[in-house]
C-alpha cells in the first residue's frame, strides 16, 4: 500500500493582511502566464507593510532557468535595499519557494516569507498533468540550515493558488 502525503492544511498564522498580499502574488502569477512564462509571482513589502517591489517568473522569455519569481525579486531587492532593511521586509509568493529561491532569500537577508501553494500541492498538479520535474525540498528545511532565522508562514489560499496551474502543465 502506498501512503500518499496528506493534503496541506492552511497555516493559521497567516493573517488577513497576508491573505490580501498573497492574492496579489497570485494575480502576478496570472500576469506571468499572459507574458508567456510559468505561473509564479512574488512581491516584497517593507517594514511598514507597503508593497515596494513585484516580480514575475521570466524563465521562458529570458531563456534563464534561474528566473523564478522570487529570485527575480531578490535581484531587484538587493540592488535597492540594504541587508538591514531587507531584514524588516516580507516576501510574498504564490507558491512555496524552491531550494534555489530559498537560498537567494536567505542570502538577501529577507526576514519573512509567506507562501500560498505548498510544493507538494504543486507537485500533485504537475504530476497529474505529466510535466515538470521538481526539486523537492521544503523551504523551511533550507532556512533551518541557515545561521540566521527566516520566519515562514504558509500554505494559504490553496484553492486560489492552484488555479493558475490547472491546465498549465499539460
Ligand atoms: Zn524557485
Amino acid at each position: 500500500m502506498t501512503l500518499l502525503p496528506e493534503p496541506a492544511q492552511p497555516d493559521p498564522s497567516v493573517t488577513d493582511i497576508d491573505l490580501a498580499l498573497l492574492r496579489e502574488a497570485i494575480s502576478i502569477a496570472d500576469d506571468a502566464v499572459s507574458h508567456g512564462n510559468h505561473p509564479f509571482g512574488a512581491l516584497l513589502t517593507d517594514g511598514s507593510g507597503a508593497v515596494v517591489l513585484r516580480a514575475e517568473n521570466s524563465v521562458t522569455t529570458d531563456r534563464d532557468v534561474t528566473a523564478h519569481a522570487e529570485t527575480n525579486l531578490v535581484r531587484l531587492a538587493t540592488r535597492q535595499y540594504s541587508f538591514a532593511d531587507l531584514a524588516t521586509c516580507t516576501l510574498y509568493t504564490s507558491c512555496e519557494p524552491c531550494a534555489m529561491c530559498s537560498g537567494a532569500i536567505f542570502w538577501a537577508g529577507i526576514g519573512r516569507v509567506v507562501y500560498a501553494l505548498d510544493e507538494v500541492g504543486l507537485l500533485d498538479i504537475t504530476t497529474a498533468e505529466g510535466d515538470s520535474p521538481m526539486l523537492m525540498l521544503p523551504c523551511r528545511s533550507v532556512f533551518a540550515a541557515g545561521a540566521r532565522p527566516v520566519d515562514v508562514a504558509g500554505p494559504a489560499l490553496l484553492d486560489e493558488a492552484r488555479r493558475p496551474h490547472l491546465g498549465f502543465w499539460g
